[in-house]
C-alpha cells in the first residue's frame, strides 16, 4: 500500500471501500494495474480489532450468507484464509417453511456432495480482511476521504480539495451511489414497503448449523447460525423483513415483548429466544441501474443494484460484478486495451445485467407468492414447497444457484 500526496492519476480508481470495492481494487492491482482506492471511512477504524463485549452483544447485527462462489473469489484474492482466521460459521443445511400452511423445504449439503452450503460472516469483518490484504497490496489507499464530485473532464473532486484522475472510475460507493448520481445513470426503483429488523439472538437449543426461514404474509423471518470464537453455537442473526407499519410496531416494543413475538413468529423452532441485542432496521428498496457504464465509468455492488435480503444474495450478486470486471480488465490488459475502453466495458456489462435482473425478479416473484393470503395461492405455494422438496434435482438446481456454483 502506498501513501496518498497531492494530485494523483491512477489507471484505475475504485469509489468505495467495502465489501465489495475493496475486493475489487485488490484483484485490480494483483492484475498489475495502478488502483487508488477512496473510502470515506479511516483504515484505522476499519482495521480495529472489534470490540470486546458479551453475548448477544458480541456480533455485529449486519451478517452476509457468504456462497461459495463468493468464498472461492474472496480465496482467489487471498482474503478468504483472513475471513476464516476469524469469527465464522458455515452451515450445513437450510430449513424454509410457510408460516401459514404446511409447505415446508429442506436443502442439505450432503446431498449436493458438498460440506457447506455456504458461509455466514459478519460484514465488519469482511472489509477487515480485505483491509488487512491491501496493507500488503500495491492499492493506493486514500482513506477517510469523501468524494464531492465526479466529472469525466476533471475527475473525482475529493471533499478536502483534492483532485483524483483515473482512465477509469468504477463507483462502489452503495445503495445511495453518488457516482451512479453524477454520471446521470438513470435507475428503475420500487419501494417493498418493508424493513428489514436485524439484531443477533442467542436461543436455549444449538441451531444445528442450519439457516432457518419462516415465510409469513407481512415477510420472511431467517435466523442465520453464528458462532462464537469458543464455539458456542447457541447464536443466530435474525432478519426480520415485515411490512413498514409492522416493522414499526416491532421495532417500538419493549426488549421482553420484542423477544416473546420473535420466540412465536419462529415457532420456537430453536425452543426459547434467550437474549436479544440491540435491534437496527432497515428500509428495503429494489433499485436496479438502466446501465452499469458509462463514458470512463462502470458501477458494481449495490451502487448497480439492490435487492430483497430474503435470500440473502446481495452481496454475493455484487462479488459475481467483481469476478466478470476482473476478467474483462485482466483479457483487456493482456490485449494492451485501455481500462475504459468501451467494448470491454459493454462485455461487463452485458455478462453482468442478465444474471442480476434473473435474481431481481426471482426475489420479486417469492415476495409477491408468499405475501398473497387467497386461499388458492396458499394452497398452490404449499404443494408446490412439498413437490419440490420430493423432487432431488430440481431441490438441487435451485440450491446450487443459490451458492453460485451451477455453472
Ligand atoms: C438487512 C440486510 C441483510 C442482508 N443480508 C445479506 C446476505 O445474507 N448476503 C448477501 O450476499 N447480501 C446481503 N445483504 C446485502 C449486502 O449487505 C450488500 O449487498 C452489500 O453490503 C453491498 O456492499 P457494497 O460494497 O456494494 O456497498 P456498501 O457496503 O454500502 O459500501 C459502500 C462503501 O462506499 C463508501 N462511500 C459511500 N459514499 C462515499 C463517498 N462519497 N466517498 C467515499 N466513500 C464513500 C462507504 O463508506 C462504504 O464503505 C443484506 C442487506 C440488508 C439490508
Amino acid at each position: 500500500m502506498t501513501s496518498d500526496s497531492s494530485v494523483q492519476h491512477f489507471d484505475i480508481l475504485v469509489v468505495g471501500g467495502g465489501m465489495i470495492g475493496s475486493a475489487l481494487s485488490l484483484g485490480l492491482s494483483q492484475q498489475g494495474w495502478r488502483v487508488g482506492l477512496i473510502e470515506g471511512a479511516s483504515a484505522d477504524v476499519l482495521l480495529a480489532p472489534p470490540e470486546q463485549a458479551s453475548g448477544v452483544e458480541d456480533f455485529e447485527p449486519r451478517v452476509s450468507a457468504i456462497s461459495l462462489a463468493s468464498a472461492r473469489l474472496l480465496d482467489d484474492l487471498g482474503a478468504w484464509q483472513r475471513v476464516l482466521s476469524g469469527r465464522h460459521c458455515s452451515y450445513r443445511e437450510m430449513t424454509v417453511w410457510d408460516g401459514d400452511g404446511t409447505g415446508r423445504i429442506h436443502f442439505d449439503a450432503a446431498e449436493l456432495h458438498a460440506q457447506s452450503l455456504g458461509t455466514i460472516v459478519e460484514n465488519r469483518h469482511i472489509v477487515r480482511a480485505l483491509f488487512e490484504a491491501i496493507a500488503n497490496s500495491t492499492v493506493t489507499l486514500i482513506d477517510g476521504a469523501r468524494v464531492s464530485g465526479w466529472s469525466r473532464t476533471s475527475g473525482v473532486a475529493l471533499e478536502d480539495g483534492r483532485q483524483v484522475t483515473a482512465e477509469l472510475v468504477v463507483g462502489a460507493d452503495g445503495a445511495m451511489s453518488r457516482m451512479r448520481q453524477w454520471s446521470g445513470l438513470a435507475t428503475r426503483e420500487w419501494d417493498y414497503d418493508q424493513q428489514a429488523i436485524v439484531c443477533s439472538v442467542r436461543t436455549r437449543q444449538p441451531h444445528r448449523f442450519t439457516a432457518w426461514q419462516r415465510f409469513s404474509p407481512t415477510g420472511p423471518l431467517a435466523f442465520l447460525p453464528l458462532q462464537s470464537e469458543t464455539g458456542d453455537d447457541h447464536f443466530c442473526s435474525i432478519v426480520w423483513s415485515q411490512d413498514t407499519r409492522e416493522a414499526r410496531r416491532l421495532m417500538a416494543l419493549e426488549p421482553e415483548a420484542f423477544r416473546r413475538e420473535l420466540e412465536a413468529a419462529i415457532e420456537r423452532e430453536l425452543g426459547e429466544v434467550v437474549a436479544v441485542s440491540q435491534r437496527f432496521a432497515f428500509p428495503l428498496r429494489q433499485r436496479h441501474a438502466k446501465d452499469y457504464v458509462a463514458n470512463g465509468l462502470a458501477l458494481v455492488g449495490d451502487a448497480a443494484h439492490t435487492i430483497h435480503p430474503l435470500a440473502g444474495q446481495g452481496a454475493n450478486l455484487g462479488y459475481g460484478d467483481v469476478r466478470a470486471l476482473l476478467e474483462e480488465l485482466g483479457r483487456a490488459r493482456t490485449l494492451g486495451l485501455a481500462p475504459d475502453d468501451a467494448l470491454v466495458l459493454a462485455r461487463y456489462q452485458r455478462r453482468r445485467k442478465g444474471e442480476n435482473l434473473t435474481m431481481m425478479a426471482a426475489m420479486e416473484g417469492f415476495k409477491q407468492l408468499f405475501s398473497r393470503d387467497e386461499l388458492p395461492i396458499r394452497w398452490l405455494r404449499n404443494t408446490g414447497m412439498r413437490w419440490l422438496d420430493k423432487l432431488a434435482p430440481l431441490k438441487n438446481r435451485i440450491a446450487a444457484e443459490a451458492m453460485g456454483t451451477s455453472e
